[in-house]
């Protein structure tokens, strides 16, 4: 009997770049593990989580790094039901919950939840395989499946023409004298010689060639003295690049960087929420850049200074301005931003696909409150907002 008054215990534990959370039952154990390097601080676990579980801490500092080893939320492992709503809503995939050891999500699992439904897909006909979104994304969410091609190095790939090309090499064999001189310069080319014999001595064989190693870089047939080698390669009409560039959902936070900079305008990018954020420069004091740093989606930036002779009179330049499309209205820099209603968010939707229960949509109405950031919290090191209606 006096086990049961020992069950559950709670603990709470960071290693390295994970905090686990854990209730310990008798025979069960449920985790929510967080990882912080995947937490952006948006605040969005800390809104949904139907127990109120989830604190918002120090995000700007935390996510700037002038405060180590804690995260930018934190988890009260004994409020935590281990539903795993927080799991399911997190754009980020931050968050897991692990029942003795493995992922779970009771709440889908027992009584039905939705999951975002957005969309994030390139267009394979129209991608021509450039580098442009892969550079751009700042989630690396960008996936190039490409192969090896000439001029690349990777140990024990082979290596590709980049285009569907038909390469030829032919020797004519009349002027061949079998010399060696382009074997010796192109490791495609080698010499399968006769043995030099006293018995009948001068220079025979022929010349192997290995197309998969060929450049069709003309080395060889350049340096042939007696002009015996002549090297094509053509090309197949409407060619394009081998290989295939994918989004990976899971990392994908579908802020569209990438269907922004796509050159050939192969990619589609739904959002999870509808709604709008808007900034009120003015009332931003300048020099802190937090929203900048934080931000998860490199929306936000400091406009370039206009030269002082082409300010107009009176006009004040703005200290900071935010991209709405390529905002995903995370909120991130809502609960960092260190002054009063500089920035607000207003969700007005929120894509779903599964069963909108109850739940959520008690959660979907929470998350559609309109919110600024606020001075002077009631708890020191916590994030408080200030709804707007
Ligand atoms: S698992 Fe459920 S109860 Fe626990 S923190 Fe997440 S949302 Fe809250």
């Amino acid at each position: 009997m006096a086990m049961s008054t020992m069950y559950p215990k709670y603990s709470t534990k960071m290693e390295n770049d994970t905090v686990i959370m854990e209730q310990r039952l008798l025979k069960k154990v449920s985790n929510l593990v967080l990882n912080t390097t995947k937490c952006t601080g948006c605040g969005i676990c800390s809104e949904v989580c139907p127990k109120d579980a989830i604190i918002l801490g120090l995000v700007g500092a935390v996510r700037r790094g002038a405060v180590k080893d804690e995260a930018a939320i934190s988890v009260d492992p004994a409020k935590c039901s281990y539903c795993g709503v927080c799991t399911i809503l997190c754009p980020f995939d931050a968050l897991e919950v692990r029942v003795d050891g493995e992922p779970s999500l009771p709440i889908k699992e027992q009584e039905g939840f939705p999951e975002y439904d957005f969309t994030a897909e390139i267009d394979e006909n129209k991608c021509v395989r450039c580098t442009t979104c892969s550079e751009a994304c700042p989630r690396d969410a960008i996936v190039r499946d490409i192969p090896v091609y000439e001029g690349e190095v990777a140990d024990g790939a082979k290596r590709q023409t980049a285009l569907d090309a038909v390469t030829t090499l032919v020797v004519d064999k009349e002027k061949c004298n079998v010399c060696g001189i382009c074997a010796s310069l192109c490791p495609a080319l080698k010499i399968k010689r006769i043995p030099f014999t006293a018995e009948k001595v001068g220079s025979a064989g022929e010349v192997v060639w290995d197309e998969s190693l060929c450049n069709a870089c003309q080395v060889c047939a350049t340096a042939c003295p007696e002009h015996a080698i002549v090297v094509e390669r053509v090309v197949k009409e409407g060619s394009k690049l081998a290989g295939k560039v994918t989004i990976d959902k899971e990392t994908c936070v579908t802020c569209s960087w990438c269907e922004k900079v796509c050159p050939e305008e192969a990619v589609t990018i739904k959002k999870f929420f509808d709604g709008e954020i808007v900034f009120n420069a003015d009332k931003c004091p300048g020099g802190c850049s937090t929203c900048v740093d934080i931000c998860p989606c490199n929306a936000i930036y400091l406009p370039t200074p206009v030269p002082a002779l082409q300010l107009k009179k009176d006009s004040i330049e703005p200290t900071i301005a935010v991209n709405a499309d390529l905002c995903i209205l995370c909120g991130a820099c809502v609960n960092a931003c260190p002054s009063e209603d500089v920035i607000t968010i207003r969700r007005s939707g929120i894509h779903v696909k599964g069963p909108e229960t109850d739940l959520f949509k008690s959660i979907a109405a929470k998350l559609c409150v309109p919110r600024s950031s606020k001075i002077q919290e009631d708890t020191f090191g916590q994030v408080e907002l200030k709804p707007l209606e």
